[in-house]
């Protein structure tokens, strides 16, 4: 850690912020029976938003981002072909914590819950005789959260872990959050890219609090403090010390659940890292530029994200270093299941800057998956592709759970023969209404070492609406030569199957002509640029 910026800072900054706001305990007195598990495996997830494998050192991306994930991995098994099952965060996290893609939990948009049939089948109903803690920066996976809170034993509140705070709103109005801090903005925030508040004397004083909040460790981020939506602004060795201290107190077995936003966009790394790759001389494969491409993103100003993005990952990388080593050295690990991954990855590609964007090529939806099996000292590498929904059974399978019946998903291999060549998904659909048909998303099929990806129903797209593209992934995992004209009978007989399982997913919903006017349907530059 640097000198600036040490845990004592970190805690006693902790302090203030606690001292000035006061937090209530969603702490809740565990029954004699739960108490009693003793000898049964904890289990912790840590996600790291927009972590794409293809940046990954450990998976061979020429910069060396990850030194610490890659010396770790020497005590866990590491899946190669990891795929997302959406491109951004909310329909891929909730296929994280349900097990199922999201053509069924029908999260297409932001700041929605799962279909009412899945408010009860998430990981945390699943581990229902654990103490299930859960903590996220973003407030696009605490919608979720809200949503399965009868089952959190501890939900940590989103502010806690940020630097600054809106005050009392979303505490004393949590059931009403929307509409609190829309007001709140209203009165007191000026919007970080001009705009304006009905109170301008008190939007002053506001920000001079906010700036005074922050002042000590801001000189430790050359880019500015890490945020979220503007003004939330947080450190990552804050988080790893919380939540690190929470595990060593709270009752066993237990089920943790961390997303935190690094590597996400704004890319602001800490000073021990900034310019770690300048002028390295790293040159990314040539791509040509895509339909969905956008204005503006020209190859330099790619390269120069995609830098800073790069440099942001080692300080992840560093934190999550320490997080392993305080669970390693409390002993927890020694009866703990420790799995890292993310909800969708990144692209600095073809015109494309970040996710959320209707495309599906790998660095968007190929994300990190190691799991740190108890006693563990070698590693193991798996190649055979795999999907956030295997994630859930696979976790319910390792503790003795119930399986979960209603997944998607498989048993991960070592702990099951999983076929190869089954069928892996992912759906991006944020202009479909989620009650009606697929009529508008970019689907894919992973199947062995091919890769269909199928587009249909945007504007953008010629020639009927629809696009196909088929990439050998073993071959050309850099998908530079499409293999949809070359090779008509494979593409076919893939989309075939492909337009069969929509089919079978659209059953249960009506078909509907009503998304071309789908109310709350997001442009697509807003879902390309929106902070997801
Ligand atoms: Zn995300």
């Amino acid at each position: 850690m640097s000198n600036a910026l040490s845990r004592r800072d970190f805690l006693k900054l902790a302090g203030v912020v606690s001292g000035s706001v006061a937090f209530p305990s969603f702490l809740r007195v565990l029954p004699p029976s739960r108490a009693a598990q003793a000898g049964k495996k904890n289990v912790v997830i840590i996600v790291f938003d927009a972590f794409s494998a293809y940046n990954i050192s450990l998976y061979g991306y020429g910069r060396e981002t990850t030194p610490n994930i890659t010396r770790l991995a020497e005590r866990a098994i590491v899946y190669h072909n990891h795929f997302a099952a959406g491109n951004y965060t909310p329909p891929g996290t909730a296929s994280l914590l349900t097990g199922v893609y999201p053509w069924t939990h029908r999260v297409f948009q932001s700041h929605r819950p799962v279909i009412d049939s899945f408010a009860t089948r998430s990981i945390f109903h699943a581990f229902n005789d654990c103490y299930r803690i859960a903590y996220s920066h973003s407030p696009l996976v605490t919608t979720f959260f809200d949503q399965f809170q009868s089952v959190l034993d501890d939900y940590i509140p989103i502010q806690k872990l940020y630097l600054t705070d809106d005050g009392l709103v979303q505490i004393l109005f949590s059931s009403d959050g929307d509409i609190s801090s829309l007001s709140w903005e209203r009165i007191i925030k000026k919007k970080v890219n001009g705009g304006y508040s009905y109170s301008l004397f008190l939007s002053d004083i506001y920000k001079n609090h906010r700036s005074a909040q922050i002042m000590d460790v801001l000189q430790s981020f050359p880019r500015g403090l890490p945020s979220i939506n503007g003004d939330n602004y947080f450190v990552l060795e804050q988080a790893i010390d919380f939540l690190s201290d929470q595990l060593n107190i709270i009752p066993q077995p237990f089920l943790g659940y961390f997303h935190l936003i690094p590597p996400h966009s704004p890319y602001r790394t800490q000073q021990d890292f900034f310019d770690r790759f300048k002028n390295d001389g790293f040159q990314p494969v040539d791509k040509p530029k895509d339909i969905f491409g956008e204005k503006g993103r020209t190859p330099e100003f790619l390269l120069e994200m995609r830098k800073q993005y790069d440099e942001y990952i080692l300080y992840l990388d560093r934190e999550f270093g320490r997080f392993f080593k305080i669970l390693d050295d409390s002993g927890l690990l020694k009866n703990t299941w420790l799995i890292l991954t993310s909800d969708h990855g990144e692209l600095f590609e073809r015109g494309i800057l970040g996710h959320g964007n209707l495309s599906l090529f790998q660095p968007v939806i190929r994300i990190p998956l190691l799991i740190f099996e108890p006693g563990r000292n070698n590693r193991m590498d798996v190649y055979t592709p795999t999907s956030a929904v295997d994630v859930l059974p696979t976790l319910l399978q390792l503790i003795g759970g119930q399986p979960a019946d209603w997944s998607e998903g498989a048993v991960l291999p070592p702990f099951a023969n999983t076929p190869p060549d089954r069928n892996i998904y992912a759906l991006q659909a944020p202009f479909n209404n989620p009650k009606a048909h697929l009529t508008k998303a970019s689907v894919m099929l992973v199947k062995g070492r091919y890769k269909l990806t199928y587009y249909f129903g945007y504007a953008d797209l010629k020639s009927g609406k629809k696009r196909m593209e088929l990439y050998d992934l073993e071959a050309d995992p850099e998908e530079l030569n499409d293999l949809y004209v070359t090779q008509p009978k494979l593409g076919m007989e893939l989309l075939d199957e492909l337009k069969t399982k929509l089919a079978e997913v659209n059953k249960p919903f009506r078909h509907s002509h009503s998304n071309s006017s789908f109310p709350g349907t997001p442009s697509m530059r807003s879902v390309a640029n929106k902070d997801l």
